[in-house]
Parts: C-alpha cells; structure tokens; sequence
C-alpha cells in the first residue's frame, strides 16, 4: 500500500483579484520507502502541493476537490486536533526557507531535546535527558555535521545554509517520521554543499526507510533524489512515473523542454531560459492545456479541451499527442 495516496486533488486561493487556481487535478502516489520529486517552475503549485499534503495551506486556500490519503487515513475529512497528532508523528516538514523552520530564541539543543521529548512521549517512554543528548549526538553524526558538540550550543543564525539543513535533516530523523517533505530544501547551497546534502537524503532513506516528496525547481537536482517525478505545469501534472522512465525518454513536452534546458539553466535565478514564453497568470489559466501557449508541438485541440492524464507505457503523460 502507498504512504500517501492523492486523488483529482485541486486547489485555489481566493485573492482580492479573484480565484487563484492553483492546482487542478493532481493524482499520485508516494510509495512506502520511496522518494517522488516535483519539479516544476516558479508559480506551478509546487509548495501548494507541499502544504496541502501537510494540510498546512494558508486560510485563504480551499480544497476544491479531491482526496488525501495518509497511511490508510483521509487527512482532509480530519479535524485540526487529529491532523495535529498527524504532523507530530506521521510528517515532518522542512519549508522554502528552511531558517524559518527553526525558533531563533532558542539554542539547536533546545529544539531538537524538543523533538526527541516528542517522540518519546509518542512512544510512552519517559524523558531521559542524557539519552536524549547522546541521541542527538548519534544523529549529528549521521548527518555528517562537523563539530557537532559546539553547533548544538548555538542559535540558528550563527549556523551557515548547509549547517541549518543537516540540523533540519537530524531533527526529521529523530522525530522519525513515515513521510518527510523538503520544499527546495538546498536551493540557496552552493553546488557541492547541495550535492553532498542530496545523497545524505538518499543514504539516509534507505537507512530509515522514510518517505521523501522533494520538491524542486531543477530536474538535475530532482534526478539526484526522485525514485518517481512528477512534473508540474502552471498547478496542471503534466508527467508522472519512475524516474529512470522519464528522464531517459520523457513523452510530455514540457518535460522535453525542461531536460533540453538543463545545460544552460542559470542557477542562481533558477529560471529557464531555454523555454520561451513565462509562467501564466493563473487568476485566468490558459483554457485546456495550461502549456498550450508555449508548446512547440501544439494544436487546435490543445486549447480547448483538457487533456486526461493516461497511461504510455509505465509512465502517466497529460497530452494531446497520447491516447485516445
Ligand atoms: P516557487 O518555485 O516560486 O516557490 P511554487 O511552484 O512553489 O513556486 P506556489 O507557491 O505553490 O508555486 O504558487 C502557485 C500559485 O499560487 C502561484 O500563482 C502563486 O502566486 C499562488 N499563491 C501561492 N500562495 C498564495 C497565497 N497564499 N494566496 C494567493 N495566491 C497564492
Ligand atoms: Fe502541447 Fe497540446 Fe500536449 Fe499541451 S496537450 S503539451 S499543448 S501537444
Ligand atoms: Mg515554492
């Protein structure tokens, strides 16, 4: 059974402007032990789809339409109460900026004794703080930190990006959760700090067996850590399968279109240069296929009816060129 099963999943934000319609129709799974990457650009919905799976969405959000299920629960018919008990011990996640996942008026050791009481409390064990310090220890260790006895003395800001996010790694394993979620968690590393950091994550998955829905701007980084890939397109999936299946021979044209830009994308700015056109505004989404303006491959029936996500081969493409 998957960890996490979502179905026809959409999602708007009613603005001053009008209704944002920010994910429509999203169906996936996260398997037990597996990590899926979203990846998508800027404005697709892919922290939408990150906080509505925590169910942490903004009060201005609605759920639309659709289903969440989360270890056999369905998180959106829950009250706050169970989804509470829920994020405690079932997810943990770390956000677009990952400082702010940390309390600055306290030390790391603080808030990660913090953690630990968590679970022992989960587990009925009572709280051991020398237990707990060597934990913690253990953990830091894990995640490769240098000198962790002097890091867990300090306060967030005195710790660089790559130190915040082995803290932020430590803290979900000694929270032990059944599903993690990183929003671009090392877009602001430098690249070898990110590498280093993407195959702790990878390493540690298959240590733990924890689930991981990584989320990311960059297809090169979302191939470091994605079993699966899910391709997001102004709040529309566009493609969904087993990595290897897609980056090998991607069907959809925008995921044709990310992999071309690879080379030539400016990482600093995270952008695409290599895509003509720009992210539609999606208080008023192009009509059928939201990627009908900037598909090379478009026709007339792009813009006018939605394509249904099929299956090719092992693979779940949402285009005209397939099926029917
Ligand atoms: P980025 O890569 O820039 O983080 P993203 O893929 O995470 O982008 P989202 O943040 O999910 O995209 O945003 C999807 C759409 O929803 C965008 O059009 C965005 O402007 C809109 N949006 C996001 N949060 C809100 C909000 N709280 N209220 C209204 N609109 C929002
Ligand atoms: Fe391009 Fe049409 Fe396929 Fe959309 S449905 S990706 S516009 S060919
Ligand atoms: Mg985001």
């Amino acid at each position: 059974m998957a960890l996490i099963e979502v179905r026809n999943l959409s999602v708007a934000y009613k603005t001053p402007l009008g209704i944002v319609h920010a994910l429509e129709d999203v169906t996936f799974n996260v398997n037990r032990g597996e990590s899926l990457a979203v990846v998508g650009e800027s404005g697709s919905g892919k922290s939408t789809l990150a906080l509505a799976v925590a169910r942490l969405l903004p009060p201005n959000a609605v759920y639309v339409n659709g289903s969440i299920m989360f270890d056999g629960l369905n998180l959106l018919s829950m009250d706050n109460d169970e989804v509470r008990k829920i994020r405690g011990t079932g997810i943990f996640m770390v956000f677009q900026e990952p400082a702010t996942s940390l309390n600055p008026v306290f030390k790391i050791k603080e808030q990660l004794l913090e953690a630990l009481r968590v679970r022992y409390e989960r587990e009925g064990n009572s709280f051991d703080e020398h237990k707990a310090i060597d934990e913690i220890m253990r953990v830091l260790r894990d995640v490769r930190m240098t000198d962790p006895e002097l890091i867990i003395d300090r306060y967030p800001h005195q710790l660089s990006g790559g130190q915040i996010q082995r803290v932020m790694i430590a803290m979900g394993l000694l929270m032990r959760p059944k599903l993690y979620i990183a929003d671009e968690p090392t877009s602001a590393l430098d690249v070898t700090v990110q590498a280093q950091i993407l195959k702790l994550l990878r390493d540690l998955k298959r240590e733990y067996g924890i689930s991981i829905l990584f989320i990311t701007h960059d297809i090169a980084v979302a191939s470091i850590i994605g079993d699966s890939i899910m391709v997001l397109y102004a709040g529309q999936l566009m493609e969904l399968g087993a990595m290897k299946d897609i980056i090998y021979e991607p069907r959809h044209p925008y995921t044709q279109a990310l992999l071309n830009s690879i080379p030539r994308v400016s990482k600093a700015e995270g952008k695409l240069p290599m895509i003509g056109g720009s992210v539609p505004n999606l208080l008023n989404p192009p009509s059928g296929c939201r990627f009908h303006p900037r598909c090379p491959s478009a026709k007339d029936v792009c813009s006018k009816v939605v394509p249904s996500l099929v299956r090719v081969g092992n693979v779940y493409v949402r285009c005209h060129l397939y099926g029917q």
